[in-house]
């Protein structure tokens, strides 16, 4: 199945860190703003200080001219005399006792003379005419009409009892009226103009401005837009502030109106740089801190999300990939088969099951890593045979499964009905083959089918692949049926153990029993353990039989104890179950309580292989159940692989020896000896024994050869209801041997 990589998840992360990136911006945007107002705040204090103290230096000027009006005007009223000729006089004898050429004095029609005595015409100028209406002012750079040379002037009118008779000038060289306006600014960094409302600069602090020229022009060179705004405002009369960019650098402007000065303006700059030198700093270190940490979160992000995907294929290898075989798990076999069926025609497709004759025991004797290497060549051996759309995967311990197109590939023959040899082992397996029909069916019971089909190799010395057929499908139809008829009979309490007696077969007395579950239907028809214990086995409801024959056989004892009949030990069969069953032992206890019966009663009957599996936690299981002083059998001994070595470390108190050992013992000289071997190993060891399949007198025979007592078989009893059995108790004893006999 292919798993899809999660775009969504990296879009996710580049949206956090673009977000996170834009509201630190904004943040970082926000305090510059702050910083912003508070350069503008005290950029404004600077230059209406520097207004003051221009505007205050201007009007001691202005003052100053005033205060010589007055001193002529007094004069003038000393003689009475307000004739042009004689105002004139008084001024040049003004000049002459305070030695200032730079003064000059006009009548009211602009003729005017200066303190060298030269007489110019100044009617024309502005200051002039702003004066003689009673403005005491400042002039623009003008040309001087005296020598030629750039001036200033300041000009104010010359009162006689409150009539304006005249106007009183000084002339300022440029260079004096600069020192007059200029202050020294943020330790000479910034700089300072003052220009008309046309941007004609009057004074600079700035070389690159020269006197005269025009600012708005130099500025438009720099920066259009500030200087449009600047004129408009500038106009408008209106104080401001701006910031100017260009050249690569950065100006903070401020500018306000010279009100005593008709339109002159004062303006102020500074380089940001000097101003937020730190504020400049602190902000660029923002931004690289910035820029680091998202880079840092976006790379902290990404690993992290590499890492998920990582572990996500890890999970999927691990789900994915079969680590015995390395090739496919189950779960990727489902998932790819049912993508593949999705697409393939309905009979496409041809499930095989196939799984490794006893290799339980390949395990228990060759250890888990030879039987693990076994799986792993075993898988691979397969794979290499299939073809393309072909799948292979190990569903459990031994079993495998594959999904084919081509059931009569040769494979199957060579591979899966002959054997291979792996490490030294002769492997033989058993496959079974479920043509699709309907690809709705359903994975499992498909593979349920092809499993049903390999039965039909189970046990065979020449294998054919056994395939799927319409009588599978009844057997399976009838299982399931049976299922349901199982769980009926258990409800209707159908299930009862036939008891079959063990005898002491030198005086035949009755030692024992085994209780047998039979399931009597309500018809009287009695239908053997064949017919439902596998089933029940399979679907785990041998449990609840079992508890059932165990309560019917503790009822049976209960009720012969009560009538004081002399009770054997019974013997019931749990199946191998149980032994993952923790309350076992605890629930054993309640029942044998319920029904006050005493513990030693009951003998526990194991498998030979449920030992076997479990030799490790086998004697804790049989530790709790010595406690309860019951007998613990190991049933079927020599059937499967047990070894006589391992007798020793378990802790049970009787072997069954299997039947089909005892017949071949009688006639192969080498079973006999290991037979022998047996009986005299649990002699040794103080193990009871009873020979189970005792048929004939032979096999009676034989057992007394090896010196064993007790026997379980057709030729002593069959297993009966418990009311043959209870009539047999009670034909126990002297007269029982008669019984026996057959
Ligand atoms: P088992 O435990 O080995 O029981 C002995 C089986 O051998 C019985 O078969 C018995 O009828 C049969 N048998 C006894 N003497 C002879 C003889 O001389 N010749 C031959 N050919 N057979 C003889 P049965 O009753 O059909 O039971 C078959 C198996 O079903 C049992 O084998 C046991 O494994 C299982 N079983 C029976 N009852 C229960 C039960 O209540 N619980 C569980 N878990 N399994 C049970
Ligand atoms: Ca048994
Ligand atoms: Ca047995």
């Amino acid at each position: 199945m292919k798993r899809k990589t999660k775009p969504i998840q990296y879009l996710i992360a580049i949206l956090i860190s673009i977000l996170l990136f834009a509201s630190v911006m904004l943040l970082m945007q926000h305090v510059q703003k702050l910083l912003l107002s508070d350069v503008r705040l005290s950029l404004s204090e600077i230059v209406n200080q520097n207004k003051d103290v221009i505007s205050s230096k201007l009007t001691v000027e202005l003052n100053n001219l005033n205060l010589i009006a007055q001193q002529v005007s007094d004069k003038i009223d000393q003689t009475g005399n307000t004739d042009g000729e004689n105002i004139k006089k008084m001024f040049l004898e003004y000049v002459k006792k305070n030695s200032d050429e730079s003064l000059c004095y006009s009548d009211l029609e602009g003729n005017a003379v200066f303190g060298g005595g030269q007489e110019v015409n100044i009617a024309g100028r502005k200051y002039f005419q702003l004066a003689v209406k009673g403005g005491s002012n400042v002039s623009e750079q003008i040309v001087s009409r005296l020598n030629g040379e750039d001036v200033f002037v300041i000009a104010a009118p010359l009162y006689y009892n409150g009539e304006i008779i005249g106007t009183l000038q000084k002339q300022y060289p440029p260079k004096e009226m600069h020192e007059l306006c200029s202050i020294s600014l943020f330790s000479q960094q910034g700089s300072m103009y003052i220009i008309n409302s046309d941007g004609y600069i009057f004074v600079s602090s700035d070389d690159n401005y020269k006197e005269s020229s025009n600012y708005y022009r130099t500025l438009h060179l720099t920066d259009a837009d500030a200087a449009t705004s600047l004129a408009e405002n500038v106009r408008a009369g209106k104080t401001g502030f701006m910031e100017i960019k260009g050249d690569g650098k950065s100006t903070f402007s401020a500018y306000t109106p010279l009100k005593e000065i008709h339109d002159w303006y004062l303006i102020t700059n500074i380089d940001t740089s000097v101003i937020i030198p730190n504020v400049n700093t602190v902000i660029r270190l923002f931004y690289v801190i910035l820029i680091l940490v998202v880079f840092a979160f976006a790379i902290i992000l990404f690993y992290n999300l590499q890492l998920k995907r990582r572990q996500q294929l890890n999970l999927e290898t691990l789900a994915f990939v079969d680590n015995v075989t390395g090739g496919d798990t189950y779960t990727k076999f489902e998932a790819t088969l049912t993508e593949l069926l999705e697409q393939a025609d309905s009979d496409t497709y041809y499930i095989l099951a196939f799984d490794i004759d006893g290799f339980h025991y390949i395990n228990r004797f060759y250890g888990f890593e030879i039987g693990d290497k076994i799986l792993k060549q075993v898988y691979a051996l397969c794979a290499e045979q299939l073809q393309q759309g072909e799948l292979l995967s190990r569903t459990s311990a031994d079993c495998f499964v594959a999904a084919l197109k081509n059931p009569a590939a040769s494979w199957l023959d060579d591979i899966l009905c002959k054997s291979v040899t792996i490490e030294d082992i002769i492997i033989y397996f058993s496959a079974g083959l479920y043509p699709v029909k309907d690809k709705m069916e359903g994975l499992s019971l498909m593979i349920d089918k092809a499993t049903l089909a390999s039965t039909e190799a189970k046990g065979k010395r020449f294998k054919k692949v056994g395939i799927f057929s319409r009588e599978f499908d009844e057997t399976l139809a009838k299982n399931e049926h049976l299922k349901q008829e199982i769980d009926r009979a258990l409800e209707e309490s159908e299930f009862t153990p036939y008891f079959q007696p063990k005898v002491d077969i030198y005086d035949n007395r009755l030692v024992g029993a085994e209780a047998l579950a039979r399931w009597i239907k309500k018809d009287g028809t009695v239908r053997p353990p064949s017919e439902f214990i596998p089933i029940s086995e399979q679907t785990g409801v041998i449990r609840l039989i079992d508890w059932a024959i165990f309560e019917k056989t503790l009822q049976f004892l209960r009720r012969n104890l009560d009538r004081g009949v002399h009770c054997v030990p019974i013997s019931v069969n749990f199946s191998r179950s149980h032994l993952f069953d923790k309350e076992f032992a605890d629930k054993l206890k309640e029942q044998l309580d319920h029904y006050h019966v005493p513990g030693h009663l009951i003998e526990v009957e194991l498998t030979e292989t449920t030992i076997f599996d479990n030799a490790e936690s086998i004697n804790t299981f049989i530790k709790h159940l010595h406690n309860l002083d019951l007998i613990v059998s190991m049933d079927d001994f020599g059937s499967g692989y047990s070894s006589l070595n391992m007798l020793k470390d378990v802790d049970i108190d009787v072997i069954k020896i299997d039947q089909a050992f005892l017949n071949s013992a009688t006639d192969n000289t080498k079973q006999q000896i290991i037979f022998e071997t047996i009986i005299q190993m649990s002699k040794k060891l103080q193990l009871e024994t009873v020979v189970e399949g005792v048929e004939t007198a032979e096999n009676v025979a034989a057992m007394r050869k090896t010196e064993c007592t007790v026997a379980q078989g057709y030729f002593f009893a069959r297993p009966m209801s418990s009311d043959n059995f209870e009539a047999f108790h009670m034909v126990k004893g002297e007269t029982a041997s008669a019984f026996f006999v057959p």
